[in-house]
């Protein structure tokens, strides 16, 4: 028998518990900037050396965390589950923990790309991207992120993946930012569906909604206590 295809749709939040700050809990600025500045193709294009010293701290900061309880434990529900993780954190603590079917729907902290050819893309050893470093056409090298504005290219694979759910899990998200946020809807409406975070948002009634209030950690090892019973 096929075992279920467990999907986990995950945000900010759950890399929370490992230290690194989600941004809308901090009043909308991300690390002390406007998002705009910081994570937008028009602020690249005002300030490219501010928008790369931005993602060398934050590329920093990943490299010094280490992934917590809920990331462990969406790594080990591989054991029972075809679990597949799509993911709104561009580090890289799922895999870190153990995960091996990430999907990163906004990019990922260690990966650059060519600025005039998007399919030239290459890993980042350590922290630091700098003005001046290119890709094989010459061009320079920009972060690997999906910014604000920006085509999600990862979204196609991730609607079919939810499609195919036997059992949703969503966990550290705001729900806010479009179009990970619809991916909610992909999901065949009557598969269970648990939803984790201290401070739920506002999601419209569905059948089989289960609302967890609670950390990433704490509200997985519940989930998983209920998951791995049945
Ligand atoms: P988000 O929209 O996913 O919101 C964060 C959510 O996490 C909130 O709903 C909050 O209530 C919840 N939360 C806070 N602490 C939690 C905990 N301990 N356990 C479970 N849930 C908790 O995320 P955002 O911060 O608004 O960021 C949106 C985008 O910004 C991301 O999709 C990503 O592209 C980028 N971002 C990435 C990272 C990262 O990679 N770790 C961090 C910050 C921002």
């Amino acid at each position: 028998m096929p075992r279920p295809q467990l999907v986990v749709l995950s945000g900010a939040g759950i890399s929370a518990e490992s230290g690194i700050p989600t941004f809308r809990d901090a009043d909308g600025l991300w690390e002390g900037h406007d998002i705009m500045e910081v994570a937008s193709p028009q602020g690249w294009n005002a300030n490219p050396e501010l928008v790369l010293e931005f993602y060398n701290q934050r590329r920093k900061a990943a490299l010094e965390a280490s992934p917590n309880t809920g990331h462990k434990i969406l790594a080990s529900l591989e054991q029972y589950f075809e679990v597949t993780v799509i993911t709104q954190n561009v580090d890289n603590l799922h895999e870190s923990a153990g995960s091996t079917r990430v999907i990163h729907l906004h990019g990922e902290l260690f990966k650059s790309r060519s600025t005039i050819d998007s399919s030239l893309v290459y890993p980042i050893d350590g922290w630091e991207l700098k003005l001046g470093d290119l890709c094989k056409k010459g061009s320079q090298l920009r972060p690997h992120i999906v910014w604000f504005g920006e085509e999600v290219p990862m979204m196609e694979q991730a609607t079919i993946i939810c499609n195919s759910a036997d059992i949703l899990v969503v966990v550290g998200t705001s729900l806010i930012v479009y179009p990970a946020a619809g991916l909610l809807n992909f999901v065949n409406s009557q598969i269970p569906k648990y939803v984790i975070n201290p401070n739920m948002p506002q999601i419209d009634p569905m059948p089989n909604l289960h609302l967890i209030h609670k950390g990433a950690g704490e509200g997985l090892t519940e989930l998983k206590e209920i998951l791995v019973k049945n």
